[in-house]
């Protein structure tokens, strides 16, 4: 025999209940032998506590208790409760007269949720061919008198039951009420709220029941709650031990009385779900899991009572008198937290409870104020404390780390010696957010990461793509997910928090709106976001002033625009600043080279203590195809340059490369990487553009190129034998110092060395250095083009996502 158990949403009108009744006909069909329990529809329990309140002030109570009947009575005309109905009409009437209740009376009007809804799913069930039967367990469960938390007889009620499902067997389906039993003057008790839990395991045992299923409208119990962890995992099998630690559940299902019953006789207990049919459920027996279970579990509404002073110190009795005041106004506390020194005491208690705590102590503590033992006691409301259970400190680091560098800090967090559980408190505003970090991190299962992308034009909209294509990859291989939550341009952005769908130039036509960069820190706070990342792929100078807004809202950062490199030192500072303050990284891998490791080498020989002496190396792509070509063919300089132009090797107006300042501000980065202070203006920058073709708009310009080729023809032909040009960027000087000497310049260099002979538009880099002496380093090749500076800039958020 296995008892089936129904909740009151599985029961509620329309699909609720037509999927009870599905359920119960499909095992009388299959043959299965069973018995249900059920509490009452919907939520008539805590409906008729109101209408008896309203009643008992001598309010107008007759609306509340017609809706009541509406509801109960639904579309079942046929079924009679007039008996339930009238009884309780009495009983309102009773007591709007005398303007007060009870608990005896009480009990009497909440049985009744239960007894309408047995009796009404009996007559359903009768009406689809089952041999149902109701069975009212006012008769069968004894209790003692303790209306509204009455605690049945054991050996009477047992009897009563096994003799009635004796008479009552074979084909029948008996429908008993949960909640509800009779003293030994008949009068109605109940079980307490959500009391049809433990009549179903009092039943479960009293018949030895090979499995006790309780239906409720969730899957499962789960890693987190669903409502507020996206990724929560429903767990298929925990023993009643671990199930125990879960508050969500404890209250109610796993309520250590529901419990003991089935552990006395080794039930398992089944969670299922009424409105998803395919779904096992949560199977919890007394074999615990080998492994071992990890869940999350919230108190939300709880206040902190803080306790503080300085003469508490090696004081004895504080703590007992502390419990005392807690204990005499029945106020529990949930978590203690106490530091050796004793000069604080921090309690945890329900958010009603804690002013009357604060006064009470107060109170208590009266004296301790004048001799200033106590100096203050405190109350913080709206915190949470989330509960890891199966966590132990071992590994604790792990969810904390990961708190730390999302921007919550709790407040304070404590562990239980023997159990695995470590709790924490956090601000309620920062609860949901917490929780997902926690959960990413100790499930390892796929950390999240929120990404904003700033720019969507060639190198930014590849990076969408590239990002889009290898998600699921990257999340198979690494645990990791990348979510593209925000899209911008400089007038338009694009939110979703679930991610933007390789649809998103669409998207972000339909769906985009202008915006500041507050609107996008919002929404990510609004969506309890957590592991963001800003990726700046615009060559904006404007767009920079938002990094530091960024950083401070908990955003790592990544650019590919120079910009915010290559201002003022001070700004260059005070960013890397505000990125400490705030324990937050800023990449910038393609900010020189692309997608070339070069930024990482030179920062990881820096850190390592290398002492680099020199770096030198052709910076910019377009220059290094326009004097490879030069020197190498025989045709004039305004030719070669005119093919790049035309190949789109070069911005649209080419003096932006020919005047090295690109060049220039690609040397500044590494030197700065160096620890070096100097600015832009310090850079020594050779200007390829004759100097009357450098101001005028970009047609005249583009006419006058063979203005070029004089100049050009006279520098190739008084180079030294075996020689070829190469603009390059030095980095030179006591790199010890303060500053560098920093150089942009036109050279001559013979073809047969590593930098002679360089081809195509390949960047080429020599890093010199103590330990390596006049053999450099050498990192060459393709240092431009939107694909590789996009990858360059994918490998930045790869290693953003392994850190912490
Ligand atoms: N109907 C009762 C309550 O709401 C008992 C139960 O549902 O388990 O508390
Ligand atoms: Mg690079």
């Amino acid at each position: 025999m296995k008892i089936l158990k129904f909740g009151g949403k599985s029961l509620s009108n329309g699909d609720g209940i037509n999927k009870v009744v599905a359920i119960i006909t499909d095992k009388v069909n299959q043959g299965e032998e069973i018995a249900i329990v059920v509490s009452a529809r919907g939520n008539a329990t805590d409906e008729l506590e109101e209408i008896l309140k309203v009643a008992a002030t001598n309010k107008d109570y007759k609306l509340l208790f017609e809706g009541f009947k509406k509801y109960q009575q639904d579309e079942y005309e046929n079924v009679d409760l007039s008996e339930e109905f009238n009884v309780l009409e009495k009983l309102f009437e009773g007591v709007s007269l005398i303007g007060d209740y009870s608990n005896k009376i009480k009990d009497q009007v909440l049985s009744k949720g239960e007894l309408l809804s047995a009796k009404l799913l009996t007559a359903i069930l009768i009406e689809n061919g089952i041999n149902a039967r109701f069975a009212d367990t006012r008769e069968l469960i004894k209790t003692d008198s303790k209306f509204g938390d009455a605690q049945p007889l054991e050996q009477i009620s047992k009897k009563n039951v096994i003799n009635y499902f004796k008479e009552n067997n074979g084909t029948t389906v008996n429908i008993i009420t949960g909640f509800i039993g009779s003293n030994n003057n008949n009068d109605t008790t109940t079980l307490g709220r959500n009391g049809s839990n433990y009549t179903a395991s009092l039943i479960a045992n009293y018949l030895n029941a090979e499995e006790l299923q309780n239906y409720t409208h969730v899957d499962g119990i789960y890693t987190a709650n669903p409502d507020l962890v996206l990724d929560a995992k429903k767990i298929d099998h925990l023993s009643f031990n671990e199930a125990n630690e879960i508050a969500n559940f404890g209250a109610t299902i796993l309520h250590a009385k529901t419990i003991i019953p089935l552990l006395e006789k080794n039930i398992p207990l089944r969670i299922l779900n009424t409105f998803n049919h395919e779904n096992k459920g949560t199977l919890i027996t007394s074999n615990s899991n080998k492994e071992g279970i990890k869940t999350l579990s919230v108190l939300e509404n709880v206040s902190l009572v803080n306790l503080e002073g300085r003469g508490l110190l090696g004081k004895t009795g504080v703590d007992a008198r502390i419990f005392r005041v807690m204990g005499d106004n029945d106020i529990s506390v949930s978590i203690i937290s106490q530091g050796s020194s004793e000069r604080g005491i921090g309690l945890v208690v329900a958010a009603d409870k804690a002013t009357k705590a604060m006064i009470e102590l107060e109170k208590e503590f009266e004296n301790d104020f004048y001799s200033k033992d106590v100096n203050k006691i405190t109350v913080t409301d709206d915190v949470s404390v989330i509960s890891i259970i199966g966590q132990d400190l071992s590994t604790f680091h792990k969810p904390y780390t990961a708190l730390i560098k999302n921007k919550i800090v709790p407040i304070l967090f404590n562990n239980t010696v023997t159990g695995k559980n470590v709790s924490l408190v956090v601000k309620k505003s920062q609860l949901n957010k917490a929780l997902n970090v926690i959960h990413g991190e100790i499930f390892g299962v796929s950390k999240k990461i929120n990404i904003a992308i700033f720019g969507h034009g060639l190198v930014g909209g590849t990076l969408i793509n590239q990002i889009l294509e290898s998600a699921a990859t990257i999340e198979k291989r690494k645990d990791i997910k990348l979510n593209v939550f925000a899209i911008a341009n400089s007038s338009n952005v694009l939110l979703n928090k679930n991610g933007v769908t390789p649809n998103w130039k669409n998207e972000i036509q339909n769906n985009g709106f202008s915006y500041t960069i507050d609107d996008v820190i919002a929404y990510a706070n609004e969506h309890h976001l957590e592991n963001l990342i800003a990726i700046d792929n615009t060559a904006s100078a404007t767009f920079v002033e938002n990094y530091i807004p960024l950083a401070e809202s908990s955003f790592d950062l990544i650019s590919s625009n120079k910009v915010a490199n290559t201002l003022s030192y001070s700004f260059y500072k005070k960013l890397r600043k505000v990125l400490a303050d705030n324990q937050k990284s800023y990449l910038y891998e393609t900010n020189v080279g692309a997608g070339l490791p070069l930024i990482d080498t030179i920062k990881l020989l820096h850190l390592s203590g290398e002492n680099i002496t020199k770096i030198k190396g052709v910076f910019s792509g377009t220059l290094s195809y326009l004097f490879n070509n030069f020197s190498a063919k025989d045709a004039p300089f305004s030719e070669i340059l005119k093919e790049a132009i035309e190949n789109g090797y070069t911005e649209p107006d080419p003096r932006e490369d020919l005047c090295g300042n690109d060049v220039g501000r690609k040397l500044l980065i590494l030197a700065r990487e160096l620890d070096l202070q100097n600015e832009f203006e310090e850079i020594d920058i050779q200007n390829l553009i004759p100097e009357h073709l450098r101001e005028g708009d970009v047609s005249d310009f583009l006419n006058k190129l063979t203005e070029f080729d004089p100049i050009y023809a006279k520098i190739k032909a008084d180079q030294k034998p075996n020689h070829v040009l190469r603009y390059i960027g030095e980095l030179s000087g006591d790199l010890q110092n303060d500053k560098g000497n920093l150089e942009v310049k036109l050279v001559s260099v013979p073809s047969d060395t590593a930098l002679g002979g360089l081809k195509g538009s390949d960047s080429f880099f020599e890093i010199y250095t103590e330990s390596y002496g006049d053999r450099p380093i050498v990192i060459q090749g393709a240092g431009a083009g939107s694909a590789v500076t996009a990858r360059g800039v994918f490998g930045d958020i790869l290693r953003l996502s392994d850190k912490g």
